[in-house]
């Protein structure tokens, strides 16, 4: 059973960048402002995030690791934006499969912080022979989880991920984005050790500077902006979308694309080759554009089937309006090349 779950964990948790993505998402989801991530090794070794969030309760902490029980627990008021995806519930579970997992959270009401290891989605003790009971400690409001020894336990796996300072380029890579999809979240990244962080945001930020300050002050004079949105019959939302991207004038080597979909990261190779196809004959060939796109799209559309081995998202009515976006982008651009 412990290596059918391993496999299962391996499926959610392919490297550590996807663990953090799924952390990450976490301490968003629990209102942080701010994010600081260390990290040993490319994230084999250590990866630790510390939020100052809503924090885990004492009394959730037994079932925080556990498969499809959690669906955001108590503390966690907005249920509106589970339902997205369908495999909600998977990623502290999955981690305490392949990994040493451990948990030090305190909520606002509580007078102490609680610290609690997981091995196999259930609490375990910090050493053998201790009590595998959460332990009062003193903290911080907010969480810190810790990951140790990622895939310390499927070798194979990890032979493959060898190269760890392309690890830590990857993790660097999500954390950059969700940094500008979260402007007003400070975030941090750093090697364990190290004083002086990789990547270091401030709270409060808009998301041009976030994209000038994360992609280089060039892209600045380059940038445009707009917002495509569509109305029902009834003039309600049905979706509505933001986004950054490059005029003619930009040049980067290759396309930088940052999609996402109810505020979640996501690939989509469909909807990246038509916003690059924007800019045939508008850019040199072998130029491409920077394109960022946030979409906010009734949860229920996006394809609550996708499971995480499936990296490219669906949702309904794509087609459409990926070419609403499309057009909106070329006249802009044109617009502007005047
Ligand atoms: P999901 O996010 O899909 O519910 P996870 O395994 O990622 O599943 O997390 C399980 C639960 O643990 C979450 O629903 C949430 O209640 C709680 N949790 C995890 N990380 C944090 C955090 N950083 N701050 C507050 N609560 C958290
Ligand atoms: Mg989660």
């Amino acid at each position: 059973e412990s290596l059918i779950n391993r496999i299962a964990a391996g499926e959610i948790i392919h490297r550590p960048a996807s663990a953090l993505k799924e952390l990450l998402e976490n301490s968003l989801d629990a209102g942080a402002t701010s994010i600081r991530v260390t990290v040993k090794d490319g994230g084999l070794k250590l990866m630790q995030i510390q939020d100052n969030g809503c924090g885990i309760r004492q009394s959730d902490l037994p079932i925080l690791a556990e498969r499809f029980t959690t669906s955001k627990l108590s503390t966690f008021a907005d249920l509106s934006r589970l339902t997205t995806y369908g495999f909600r519930g998977e990623a502290l579970a999955s981690m305490s499969h392949v990994a040493h997992l451990s948990v030090v959270t305190k909520t606002r009401t509580s007078t102490c912080a609680y610290k609690a290891h997981y091995s196999d989605g259930k609490l375990a003790p910090a050493q053998p022979g201790q009590s595998e009971e959460p332990k009062p400690c003193a903290g911080n409001d907010g969480t810190t989880i810790t990951i140790e020894n990622l895939f310390f336990n499927t070798p194979t796996r990890l032979s493959a991920l060898r190269n760890t300072s392309e690890e830590y380029a990857r993790i660097l890579d999500v954390l950059t984005k969700y940094a500008i999809h979260n402007p007003k979240v400070s975030f941090t990244c750093k090697k364990a050790g190290s004083s002086s962080p990789d990547l270091n945001t401030p709270s409060a930020s808009t998301t041009r500077q976030a994209i000038k300050m994360l992609y280089g002050h060039t892209i600045e004079k380059d940038l445009l902006d707009t917002t495509v949105s569509e109305k029902t019959k009834d003039e309600e939302e049905s979706w509505s979308s933001e986004v950054y991207f490059t005029n003619a004038n930009y040049q980067a080597k290759k396309t930088v694309f940052l999609l996402f979909i109810n505020s979640r990261l996501v690939e989509s190779s469909r909807i990246k080759r038509a916003l690059e196809n924007v800019y045939t004959g508008i850019l040199p060939k072998g130029a491409s554009p920077f394109l960022y796109l946030s979409l906010k799209v009734d949860p229920r559309s996006v394809d609550v089937n996708v499971h995480p081995t499936k990296k490219e998202v669906h949702f309904l009515n794509e087609e459409s309006i990926t070419t609403r976006i499309c057009d909106a982008l070329q006249e802009k651009i044109a617009e502007k090349s005047h």
